[in-house]
């Protein structure tokens, strides 16, 4: 059984991919989640939620002291839309989640990066990705409970990695 936050390196490595509120209202849902499958990667966790105050605090408390905090963490937990949480597993997917992602601010992300297709202002960037294996592994852990984690092997995965 793979652990939950996965593991570093391998074709098991996990990582925590969020759909924000503004990607919610703005029906990015599907192309986001088309993105990871069509790249081969594995969806073993998925659920439309409200994070409460304390976890959207808990989840950005390295920004805590920056100006756009309570502005950041009001967007992210005000219930005008849910948020797509999600856990994708997969060989680096944690450094090639952020690359799917592109830049923080939208308008320095590279063509074709999810940023730079959907968004221009890097206060409504659409989507959140785990930017080192410590924060994949606080983040799976703060968001999802291990039995909402799903363990599967997917039909096509010797056709997905392979070193030969
Ligand atoms: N953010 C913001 N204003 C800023 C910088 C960041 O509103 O000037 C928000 C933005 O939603 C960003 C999130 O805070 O995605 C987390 O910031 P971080 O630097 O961790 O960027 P990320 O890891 O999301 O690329
Ligand atoms: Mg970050």
């Amino acid at each position: 059984r793979t652990p939950a936050a996965g593991i570093k390196g391998t074709s098991q490595e996990r990582t925590f991919i969020a759909v924000k509120p503004d990607g919610v209202q703005r029906a990015l849902v599907g192309d986001i989640i088309k993105r990871f499958e069509a790249r081969g990667y594995k969806l073993v966790g998925l659920k439309l939620t409200v994070p409460s105050k304390s976890l959207a605090e808990k989840h950005y408390a390295d920004l805590r002291t920056k100006p756009f905090f309570n502005g950041l963490v009001d967007y992210m937990t005000n219930g005008k839309a849910p948020v797509v949480a999600m856990v994708w597993e997969g060989k680096d997917v944690i450094r090639q989640g952020r690359r799917m992602l592109g830049a923080t601010n939208p308008l320095e992300a590279a063509p074709g990066t999810i940023r730079a297709d959907y968004c221009t202002s890097i206060g409504r960037n659409i989507i959140h990705g785990s930017d080192s294996f410590e924060s994949a592994l606080t983040e799976i852990t703060l968001w999802f409970n291990e039995n909402e984690l799903a363990d599967w092997t997917p039909s096509n995965a010797e056709w997905v990695t392979a070193d030969n």
